[in-house]
Formats: C-alpha cells, structure tokens, sequence
C-alpha cells in the first residue's frame, strides 16, 4: 500500500490519489510521508534515489512500451503513429510527475524533461504539441510554487527537442545527439528550478544539480538510444519482412510439427488465402490434399532428423507444373533443429525449354546419325567438339582417334603414320599437317585417296562462332565414274584423231600437229621436215584388185610408214585417200631425205604386187618440204604446199621417188632419184 496524499500535507494542490512522495529539509534524509508534524506508523518514505530509480523506470517503461508497440503500429498510417506517441509521451510525462519527489510548496523533481525531449526530437512537431499539451495540463493542475518554473520547464524541453531534431535533420542520429539531447533535458530542468521563489530554489538546485541532472541526461539519452534501436530494427524486419513477403518465389517456415510459422504473399495465394497470417499456425494436412500433405510431410520428416537439406528437388504438381523445392533444417543457438525453412520454384517454362531443347537435340543427333556423310565440328582453336559415327568410320585407320578435344594436328599426324591417305606428300609432312590445319579456318573442298582405294570428299565450312564443320563423303563411286567417263573420252578423242582403216592419225589430228609443230619449231628455230607420200596408181591397183585389196595395201602402206620413223617426235597420218603424211620435228632436209628414202625402198622391197603399174609391184612417190633452222616466217601452208609440189615433182619424174625441196631459204632443189 502506497501513501496517499493528503490536503493537510500539500498547500497548493487539490490533486488526490497520486503517488507522490514529499521532501522537506535535507533531502537526502528518508522521511516518512507525514513528515515530523504527523507521524505515520509502519510507512516508511523512499529515499530520493528510490523515487529517481522509480521515474526512471517510468520513463524505461514508456519509451521501450513505445518501441514495441510502435513495430504493431507498422501498418497504421505514420500521421496517426505520430498522434499516438505524443499521447503514449503525454501519459508517460503524467507519470512521471506523479511519481515525482515534491516539496511543500508544490515543487516537483522528475524525469519528464526527458520524455518530452525525445518526443520532440523523434516524434516532430505534431508529437511535440500533444505531449507538450498533456504535460503542461497535469503540471498546471498540480499547481504549487513551482508552476512557472514547472510549466517554462515543459515548453523550453519540447522546443530544445524540437530545435536539436531541426538542426540534425538530414544527419544520422548518433551518440553525440543522443548527448545533446540529454544535456537538452538537463538543462530545461535546470530553467524551471531557477524560476522558484529564493531559498527554495537554492535548495532545489544543489537537489537538481546533484542528482536529477545526471538522471536527466542518462534518461533521456538511454530513451534516444532505444528510439534509435527499435527504429533500425524496425526497419530491418521490415525489409526481411517485404523480401520474403514480395519474393515472387513460395517461401515458408515451419516450426517441428509442421506448422508454418511464417509465409509469403505467394504460398498464401497458392494454398486460397488472403493474408497470410491466416496460414500461421496451420499444418498442410489442413491446406492440401491428402496425398501432398503427406508426400510434403515425409520430406520435411527427412531433412528434421537428418539435419540435411534437401536441395533442388524437381516434382510435377499435376495440374500446376513443375516445381522446384529447397528445405534446410532452421537451428537455434545450440544446434538443434527447430523447424524447417522451404524455397520453392515454378521451373515449369525451364522444364519445358529444357524438354524443348532435349528434343531438338535428339532429332539432329538422329539427324546426324542417319545421313549418309560423315559430320564434324572443331572449335575455334582446332580442336574436335562432335562428329558422328560415319565420321570415324570413314576413317579406318585414323578413327579412333578422332575423339572430342583432340586436335587436327594430332589426328592429322595419326593419317600420316598410318598411311590412311594416299594424298599426303611423302616429305616434308609438317608443312601439309600445317597446311590442312589451316584450312580450317576457310572454305574448302578437297578429294582425298585412301589406301583402301576410297576416296573421299572433305569440305569445311567455318562459322561466324569460330568453329568449322567438316562434311566427308565418300565419293568412290562417284570418283570411279569419273575416272571411266576419263578413259572414255580420251579413248572417243583418240578415236576421233585416228583414221578408221590405218589406225594412223587422220587429216584433222595432222593439221593440229603440223600447226603445234610450226610454232615449237618457229619458238626454237628448229628445223621442221614434212613427207607427202602418194601412192602410184592406185586407182588402177583399185580397179584390178579391188577394192578391198586396195584397203588392205593402204594398211601395209601405213604399217611400212610408222616403221619408218624411229624418232618418238615424228607422226605419220593418212593425209586423204591413198595419200599419207609425215611430221619430223627437228630434222633437217637430209635426215628427211634418208627418212622418206628409207621408207620408199622398204615399201618397194615388200613387192606388192601391182601389174598394172610400171615396176609391177606397189610403189609410192615422196615430196618433201623442210624448214630449215635459219627460216623466218614459217606457215603449215606453206610447208604443205613446198612438200605438195615436190611430190608433184617426184610423179612427174616417173614416180617411186623422193623429190625434196627446202622451203623459202634456199631455192635449190635437190633431188635423188633412183
Ligand atoms: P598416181 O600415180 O598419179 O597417183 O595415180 P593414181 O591412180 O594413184 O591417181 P589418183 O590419185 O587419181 O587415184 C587415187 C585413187 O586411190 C583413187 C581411188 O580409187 C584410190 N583410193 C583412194 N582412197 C582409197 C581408199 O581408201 N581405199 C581404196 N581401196 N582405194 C582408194
Ligand atoms: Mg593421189
Ligand atoms: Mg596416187
């Protein structure tokens, strides 16, 4: 039971039921309520320390009751926050004042100078105004000797908050503000003792001086302090609180018996509730449906017991998609598990790309399995990345090392050891490994010859990225035909340059010699012979033996002919008819002379017969024409006719003979006739 006080006791105050403690004399001394003129038995008076312990706790007990109710208020808007401090301060100033040390003649010491500080400093104006108004109502009631310097003590404190907060506005608030403020609530006690009336002033002042100052500013700088605190606290759950409630993904805390105890905006949605604090408390087998409650149920029952979590676990939700899951034990202090904490992912366009992009990749590996060509893709540095089956198995011997990130130098070394290719030079193997690798980097094509008797088609094509891929194909068959299709058309060119019945060149493949054959020799100023070779009465060998014995004489003609020349340069062709020709490159008009002449005696030593002729057996006159080295201008012309009027020459003298003619140079004819 606490003393009441009482009218008889108090001069100026018609205030009752307060807890108000008087001092008379020394302060120091503890004395009973009644004092000296009435004794009360069994109550004792505090002591000034008591009293000042008892406002402190006062003020403790205001400002961290604000501090907590001030994180409930989060959600009420700040103008109505800032109401309701200044009230909770305004009631906080009443108990202070009614817990105060007091004189008789209505002086009261207290702690409300620090309430009213900080509820300037930290609450603005509107706060300041409420609590200011509150405080000076009460002290104003209370009434006494005190009350100018109660009431200029009130105001001068909220202003002094007011002025510091207006001053450190845009600064953080720290320990030097905390100090201002209570040298602040120090001082606007110190003003409201100065105005008292003067012996008691004096006596209040060395009261003030020696404890409620020191008090003052420990109050109120203790009171800033938890401000400051349950602010930054504030603001920090606020920030875990808006990261967890606004994290698009499902975030949850479970305490051990599978009760959430925390969830986000988004697991609230997912389970059909509107706020989120409606899931608090509540176990899955409440929220979902059997069968997940407890597939849910047996996981968390795993990572409890064993402590572990339980990373990236990918499920299906029919229905919903599919579904990342992450839960990690939650411990306390001690290391014990004490509940569980869930992050879950949507991956359900992941999957689907991720299924998109199996799928494609399995149709260009069929893709790349089915076809026919070998396929192979090198990095930018030269190195395999992928090839498929028929790549390496186009290769016998260098396949198995065509293995992903071996370089081209390595297989192309391989090829050259084995011997795989019969393309790859003999000497100097560095350069062509060098050479090939470089071809990497363009475009090329290239059919090379293996030694099994394949042969392959390798083109590379490089990419904006760096890598080249490489298309082989066998192209044996191809390559075959090819090579026939060679023969063929040599063999057709053959036999359009060859005459039919001799099988010696005919008339067109002798203009193109005697044409090549004038320029070489024109280029080296060789000497150039031509033989035009006539046979003698034919056309009445024709007539007596026919005409098919006349084909057959041709033929001996021609094989007496070809054996006449032993130079590989010289070329017999049949000129036309029973007419034949034949070049002698480099041969001068006497080795063209013994050339024709060798050839008309041994076709006059085969004794065709021929009766109607006049030696009785088949002969043939020669004209030759030659080009000497010092001739100039030479024209196949020109040389055809030279030789065409020698042989005229040679008919005309009795035939079976060589008549010989220089061209151009030399006038003098020169003629052997036998
Ligand atoms: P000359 O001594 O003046 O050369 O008398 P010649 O009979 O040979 O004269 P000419 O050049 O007029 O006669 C050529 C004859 O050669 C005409 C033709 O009966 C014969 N002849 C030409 N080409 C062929 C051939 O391919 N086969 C056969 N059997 N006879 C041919
Ligand atoms: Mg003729
Ligand atoms: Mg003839």
């Amino acid at each position: 039971m606490l003393p009441k006080r009482g009218k008889s006791l108090h001069s100026d105050s018609g205030m009752k039921n307060f807890y108000l403690l008087k001092i008379t004399g020394n302060p120091f001394t503890p004395r009973t309520l009644a004092g000296a003129s009435t004794p009360t038995k069994g109550i004792q008076l505090a002591s000034p320390w008591q009293i000042l312990a008892g406002n402190l706790a006062v003020v403790a007990l205001f400002v961290l009751g604000w501090a907590h109710a001030r994180y409930w208020l989060r959600a009420t808007p700040k103008r109505y926050r800032v109401i309701l401090f200044g009230l909770t301060m305004g009631i906080g100033t009443i108990a202070t004042m009614s817990m105060a040390i007091s004189f008789d003649q209505g002086v009261f010491f207290d702690l409300r100078s620090s309430l009213l500080v900080v509820t300037a400093f930290f609450g603005g104006l509107p706060a300041a105004l409420i609590t200011t108004a509150i405080a000076l109502a009460y002290r104003i009631l209370l009434g006494g000797a005190g009350i100018y310097g109660g009431t200029a003590s009130i105001v001068v404190a909220s202003l002094l908050g007011l002025g510091i907060r207006h001053f450190s506005r845009s600064r953080q608030i720290g320990a030097v503000h905390l100090c201002v403020l209570g040298l602040a609530a120090a001082f606007s006690t110190i003003v409201a003792k100065t105005m008292l009336p003067g012996g008691l002033a004096a006596t209040s002042l060395t009261m003030t001086s020696l404890q409620m100052l020191p008090l003052n500013f420990l109050a109120t700088a203790l009171a800033g302090l938890v401000h400051v605190q349950a602010r930054r606290l504030g603001a920090e759950r606020d920030l875990l609180a808006a990261a967890m409630a606004q994290t698009p993904d499902y975030t949850y805390v479970k305490d051990r018996r599978g009760r959430y105890a925390a969830v986000n905006v988004a697991v609230a949605k997912a389970c059909g509730f509107d706020d989120p604090a409606d899931m608090i408390g509540r176990t899955d087998a409440a929220i979902q449906t059997r069968e997940r409650a407890l597939a849910l149920h047996e996981r968390e029952r795993k990572v409890l017991t064993s402590g572990e979590s339980l990373l990236d676990h990918v499920e299906e939700i029919p229905g919903h998609g599919w579904f990342s899951s992450s839960t990690v034990p939650l411990r306390n202090s001690a290391g014990e598990v004490i509940g569980i904490a869930g992050v879950t992912r949507d991956v359900t366009l992941d999957r689907k790309l991720q299924q998109e992009l199996i799928q494609s990749r399995d149709t260009l590996s069929f893709a790349l399995q089915e076809m026919s060509d070998g396929l192979a893709m090198f990095d930018k540095h030269g190195r395999l990345v992928f090839s498929n089956a028929q790549y390496r198995q186009s290769f016998p011997l260098s396949g198995n090392i065509r293995q992903p990130g071996v370089h081209m130098k390595e297989i192309l070394r391989s090829v050259v050891e084995s011997g795989e290719q019969l393309t790859v030079p003999e000497r100097n193997t560095a350069s062509w490994v060098n050479k090939i690798t470089g071809n990497l980097r363009v475009e090329s094509e290239e059919v090379v010859s293996l030694y099994d008797g394949r042969w392959l088609q390798i083109r590379t094509r490089p990419a904006s990225t760096g890598a080249t891929l490489v298309v082989v194909t066998d192209v044996t068959r191809i390559k075959h035909a090819e090579l026939a299709l060679h023969s063929a058309t040599d063999e057709l060119k053959e036999l359009v340059r060859t005459d039919s019945l001799t099988g010696l060149l005919n008339r067109r493949a002798f203009d193109d010699t005697i044409e090549n054959e004038i320029r070489r020799s024109s280029r080296s100023s060789a000497p150039l012979s031509l033989l035009l070779i006539d046979v003698d009465r034919f056309k009445p060998y024709n007539d007596h033996y026919g005409h098919q014995a006349g084909d057959a004489a041709l033929r001996r003609v021609a094989e007496i002919l070809k054996a006449s020349l032993k130079r590989p340069a010289d070329v017999a062709a049949r000129y036309g008819g029973e007419e034949f020709a034949a070049v002698l490159p480099d041969t001068d008009e006497d080795g063209a002379y013994l050339v024709a002449e060798a050839f008309r005696r041994a076709l006059a030593e085969m004794r065709i017969d021929h009766r109607t002729s006049e030696r009785g057996y088949l002969t043939a006159s020669i004209g030759v024409a030659t080009y000497m080295p010092e001739a100039g201008q030479r024209s196949s012309a020109e040389l055809i006719q030279v030789a065409d009027e020698a042989l005229y020459s040679a008919k005309a003298a009795g035939r079976d003979r060589v008549f010989g003619k220089r061209v151009a140079s030399s006038p003098e004819r020169f003629a052997k006739a036998i």
